[in-house]
């Protein structure tokens, strides 16, 4: 067992530390200060496609990846650390996004090409996004009834998306459709839906109340037509039933990266916290010092749960209950860490003058997306005595 992080990776964290300090935290708050995520036009976007980023892991058609592989361990430092500094703004930054593992591991040569192609050397800020949940399918993602059709050639698309980051401005969504509802997860397929077909529309940005630097839309499909070279992995996926269990990995791979994000917004917390207790002479209380050890215990053991989880990945072993467990301890501990620190600095919180309240309202979200607290534990539970999922 080894604890030490090599000098590259330490460097990488010192730069996302520098990059999150100068970049990101001015862009959440002024986000959050004007109720709205960051425009599309935004300069910021652009230095983001100058620093290299939002480009995507496929290397191009026949040409071969020289670049080492970043490894779990590594996004997990790397996320924990610009989370510090503001969540939603890494959710807003240009990129193939959460689709881009599943094009990776079941899209054609030619989907790649098309799709994944643009991201390879992006000549301007582009986005993707994956559209599962919808009004009635949250949790339940197997209930979902946005419905493809078979037409001809191609496949007709109707439903409606909520909550999906960054909609509005993506180049493409892939939407996760079923064939027929009542045949629940083994019907599910996922669909490119580029923007501007016809059909596609309705963009509505939510409301939310915290991570307002990123765009959470809802759409509608309505008489969607895409071509039979849109169906995710060609139409040697109309058979199988790959589909539901692709979109249920991506969320399996994803759930310690959230969870060090949180990790991050924990910390982060944590240092306002101590901060503004010293400044107000509070450290001398024994209750509040008591506090404060007890959630720097949980936000290190949530780190170090996180990072199991992703060595494990690293490994390619099964790290289903670490995964889940991650994500539960991280979002729980993220909300105490918020709640000290906003019954600390009280009055100054509740006017929305101290970063505390936004980081409180920033924090909840981490609970809910991909897999609930409640829905991780049930399968932690579930997984712990042998049932199937
Ligand atoms: C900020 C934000 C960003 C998001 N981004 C995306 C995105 O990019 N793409 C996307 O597809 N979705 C996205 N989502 C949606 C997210 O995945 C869902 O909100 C989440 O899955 C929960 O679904 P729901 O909100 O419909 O709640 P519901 O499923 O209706 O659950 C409501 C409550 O009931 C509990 N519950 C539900 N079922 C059970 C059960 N069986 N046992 C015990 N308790 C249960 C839940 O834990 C929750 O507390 C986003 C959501 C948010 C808030």
């Amino acid at each position: 067992m080894d604890f030490e992080i090599g000098e590259r990776l330490r460097r990488r964290v010192e730069e996302s530390r520098e990059l999150g300090e100068k970049e990101f935290r001015p862009a959440g708050l002024e986000a959050d200060r004007l109720g709205a995520p960051i425009p599309v036009g935004d300069p910021f976007f652009d230095r983001c496609v100058a620093r290299g980023e939002g480009r995507t892991r496929w290397p191009g058609t026949g040409r071969t990846e020289t670049s080492e592989p970043v490894s779990v361990v590594e996004k997990l430092l790397v996320g924990e650390e610009l989370a510090y500094w503001d969540r939603g703004v890494i959710i807003s930054t240009p990129g193939p996004g959460l689709p881009e593992d599943n094009v990776l591991s079941m899209g054609t040569e030619e989907q790649k090409e098309r799709f994944l192609g643009p991201f390879v050397e992006p000549d301007k800020p582009r986005w993707a996004c994956f559209g599962m949940t919808e009004p009635g399918a949250g949790s339940d993602a197997a209930a979902l009834r946005t419905l493809a059709r078979k037409d001809g050639d191609g496949w007709i698309l109707n439903g409606a998306k909520c909550f999906i980051g960054g909609a509005s401005r993506s180049d493409w969504i892939l939407v996760q459709a079923t064939l027929d509802p009542s045949q629940g997860r083994a019907a599910q397929r996922a669909f490119f839906v580029e923007r501007g077909t016809p059909g596609l529309g309705g963009f509505k940005i939510e409301k939310k109340m915290g991570l307002k630097a990123y765009e959470s839309t809802s759409f509608t499909l309505e008489n969607v037509r895409v071509p039979a070279t849109h169906l995710l992995g060609g139409e040697a996926r109309y058979e199988s039933s790959a589909g539901f269990k692709t979109a249920m990995a991506t969320f399996n791979a994803g759930r310690p990266v959230i969870a060090s994000n949180a990790v991050g917004m924990a910390r982060a917390a944590l240092d306002e916290s101590i901060r503004y207790a010293s400044d107000h002479d509070l450290l001398d209380r024994e209750r509040v010092r008591d506090r404060i050890e007890a959630i720097s215990r949980r936000v290190r053991k949530a780190r170090l749960v996180c990072l199991r989880a992703g060595w494990l990945a690293d490994q390619e072993r099964p790290n289903i209950i670490e995964a889940s467990m991650s994500k539960a301890v991280a979002a729980q501990c993220a909300q105490e860490a918020a709640t000290l620190g906003l019954e600390l600095v009280g009055t100054l919180a509740a006017t929305g003058e101290h970063l505390i309240e936004k980081l409180y309202r920033d924090v909840k979200a981490m609970d809910i997306v991909e897999g609930t607290g409640q829905i991780q534990r049930m399968i932690i539970a579930r997984k712990l005595v042998g049932l199937p999922r």
